[in-house]
């Protein structure tokens, strides 16, 4: 099931929406964006906790 981390929710005001087939591939590419657009130059393992909870399934709905 593909998976998706909307990054404004970790990073008010950001809108990036990072897309994987999974969990891993997701996390992944939050690492490289992390990187890329906020200067993060490494996940801790506080931060990767919170990206993954902040991961959800494509496609549902949260917002109204
Ligand atoms: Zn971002």
């Amino acid at each position: 099931m593909a998976k998706e981390l909307r990054c404004g929710e970790l990073m008010p005001g950001c809108d990036a929406v990072l897309e994987g087939k999974d969990e891993s591939e997701v996390m992944t590419k939050a690492a490289e964006h992390a990187k890329a657009a906020h200067g993060l130059q490494q996940i801790t393992p506080e931060l990767a906790g919170k990206v993954r909870s902040a991961i959800r399934e494509k496609g549902t709905s949260q917002s109204a």
